[in-house]
């Protein structure tokens, strides 16, 4: 299991709640959470914000199934985790490489494809909205005329497609639209 960062639409079904209780959902998984973006959280003050740490994080980490990884963290062989900072500090996306193909699981660096042609557009839940467009100005940089899925968390079918420079922004190209 993983997380890409811990905002509470990301969270959902690490635990589930049994005799009153929240419990891991996956005893069986391990689950990464980034350090640093568990650092960040478990400073926030208790309120309605929190309640989705307290229910979905934390029970995972008090029975010792949670790993807090660097935000480069190496999973397998084929899939790595890629530091992506600015909608939260320790967010993170998931890089895919295996036999010559590659792709990337962008999390909330993005929420929708028109941010390839307007990379300064920051959605109200980005923590750090200057580090968010900075990320992804340079994410769309190292993706851009290059074979790479990207595959974005919250946009609509379809949902993957390729970056594409377009004079100086880009554009995000699904099969449907490379026509
Ligand atoms: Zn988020």
């Amino acid at each position: 299991m993983l997380c890409t960062h811990l905002h509470v639409d990301h969270v959902g079904w690490n635990t589930m709640r049994v005799d009153g209780r929240w419990v891991p959902t996956f005893p069986n998984a391990r689950y990464l959470f980034g350090r640093s973006e568990w650092e960040h959280w478990s400073r926030e003050l208790p309120g309605p914000d929190r309640d989705a740490r307290d229910d979905s994080v934390r029970p995972v980490l008090d029975s010792g199934l949670a790993d807090l990884v660097a935000t480069n963290h190496r999973i397998t062989g084929e899939v790595s985790l890629q530091p992506t900072p600015g909608h939260t500090p320790g967010h993170v996306s998931v890089c895919i490489a295996s036999r010559g193909e590659a792709a990337v699981i962008t999390g909330d660096l993005m929420h929708h494809p028109v941010q390839c042609a307007e990379p300064d557009w920051a959605n109200r839940f980005d923590v750090d909205p200057h580090a968010a467009r900075r990320t992804r100005r340079a994410f769309l940089e190292r993706c851009s005329n290059r074979s790479v899925l990207v595959l974005g968390t919250h946009f609509a079918t379809p949902t993957g497609g390729h970056i594409v420079r377009d004079g100086a922004v880009w554009r995000f190209q699904t099969g449907s639209s490379s026509g």
